[in-house]
């Protein structure tokens, strides 16, 4: 079992879904499941509606999953796997406050040295646990010895117990801390290979340690993908507009050219351009480069384009707000100018809109205007042009600046012929 385990507490971002991504591909690849395992145990800051949008998204870019659990639907689990480690004395109990453990902190700080539980409760009898009615937490007995974590990315790192340290795993209000809720729940789900943000790298020991404790003794697999930086070189944040897959999609990429992005970024890939079907055939997870991937949103709106150029007619006609494959074709026309689906609509609705006309063609433009409602249909756009010269007596740039405008709502565009082709049946609606 692979599993995606996002929080709902925020908008999903690219990093998010590049995991959510790379672990479907690796379920596909091994012929396993894939659960998506909503981490919910942080109350205060789950936000309503995310789940449902995560899921959303997940299926929007074809993503598909298995399996489908609420990490909050385990705390009985979560419960019952603390008070084991408790009666194993592998956990005990600690009454050191929020205030105590501050200002130790603070006092580190002030030494240079990194803070580190100092065992106060570890070794407090059965009897003063029990006489203490004051609120505890419960903490994992740090590991006697190092671990090593053997990544499939980034190689092995080896954390001593220290680094490890004596860490809370129940807290005072007897929820889990997200390290122990997840190594619980992929001990349970039995998942084979974990992939996440290099973020999560310094908690992959804790959570050994916890499913070590609990004798869970089958070997999982990580691979933790690095951070991806925006151009400016800094970890991509909030802040960055294209952090949000939301407003990718608001901008015109399409979820296909997305993911074909997200691959390929950081990555070597036989092809530059491709379907996630084929990415599923030849991606090797071990080839994804250990240091942080550069996005590059110029790099996106090439893979956009490429991936707008092979749409069915009628189905970019659809994204544009239209039925029909001529306006599918009508907007290849003017791919080698824009690169999203955003950036299209605007160039098809001003053929369509009103049109702006600068004082010197608005006559021009209105004798054209008046011709084009009233003649036969010509198939071919040199015979319109020659039946609107004939007729106007406008030549030249009188000619084509006007006409120009009246079928594109532009100065500057496609070849008008490339244009006429695919606008000729619309033209009485284009010139209204
Ligand atoms: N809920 C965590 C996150 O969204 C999950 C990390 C993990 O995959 O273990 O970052």
């Amino acid at each position: 079992m692979l599993r995606f385990a996002p929080s709902p507490t925020g908008d999903m971002h690219i990093g998010n879904l590049r995991v959510a991504l790379f672990n479907y591909i690796m379920s596909q690849k091994r012929s396993e499941p894939l659960l998506i395992r909503i981490e919910d145990t942080d109350k205060e800051r789950n936000i309503p509606g995310k789940e449902d949008e995560i899921l959303a998204l997940l299926a929007l870019f074809g993503i598909t999953h298995e399996e489908h659990q609420l990490q909050s639907n385990n705390l009985r689990f979560h419960r019952a796997m603390a008070l084991q480690l408790l009666h194993d004395k592998k956990a005990f109990s600690c009454f050191c406050t929020p205030e105590i453990l501050e200002a130790k902190r603070e006092k580190s700080k002030e030494d240079k040295i990194a803070y580190r539980y100092d065992g106060t409760c570890e070794h407090l009898t059965a009897d003063q646990v029990i006489d203490n009615l004051a609120p505890f937490t419960i903490r994992l007995k740090k590991p006697s010895h190092s671990l090593t974590v053997r990544d499939l990315i980034k190689g092995e790192s080896t954390f001593a117990p220290d680094d490890i340290d004596s860490f809370i795993i129940m807290r005072a209000d007897k929820y889990p801390t997200y390290n122990f809720a997840c190594a619980v729940d992929d001990m349970l789900s039995d998942v084979s290979l974990i992939i996440r943000g290099e973020d999560h790298l310094s908690n992959t020991p804790k959570q050994m340690a916890i499913q070590h404790a609990l004798g869970y003794d089958r070997t999982i697999e990580y691979a933790h993908l690095p951070i991806i930086l925006n151009n400016e070189g800094k970890k991509m944040s909030k802040r960055d507009d294209a952090s949000s897959v939301k407003w990718l999609l608001e901008e015109g990429f399409l979820p296909a050219a997305i993911i074909n992005y997200l691959i390929l970024m950081g990555n070597k890939t036989p092809l530059e351009i491709f379907t996630l079907d084929e990415a599923i055939k030849w991606f090797d997870l071990t080839a994804i480069s250990k240091s942080p991937a550069h996005f590059d949103i110029d790099k996106l709106k090439f893979i956009n384009r490429e991936h707008l150029r092979g749409l069915d007619p009628k189905e970019l006609s659809r994204y544009v707000g239209f039925a029909d494959e001529d306006i599918g074709r009508l907007a290849k026309v003017f791919l080698d100018e824009v690169s999203t689906l955003k950036e299209l609509r605007v160039k098809i609705g001003a053929i369509f809109a009103p049109k702006i006309v600068p004082d010197e063609y608005k006559e021009g433009f209105e004798v054209l205007r008046n011709l084009t409602i009233k003649a036969p249909h010509f198939d071919d756009y040199d015979a319109y042009k020659g039946y609107l010269m004939q007729h106007s007596g406008l030549k030249g740039k009188n000619l084509f600046k006007p006409l120009r405008i009246l079928l594109s709502g532009a100065e500057h565009g496609p070849e008008m012929g490339d244009l006429y082709t695919h606008l000729k049946n619309y033209l009485k609606e284009v010139v209204k």
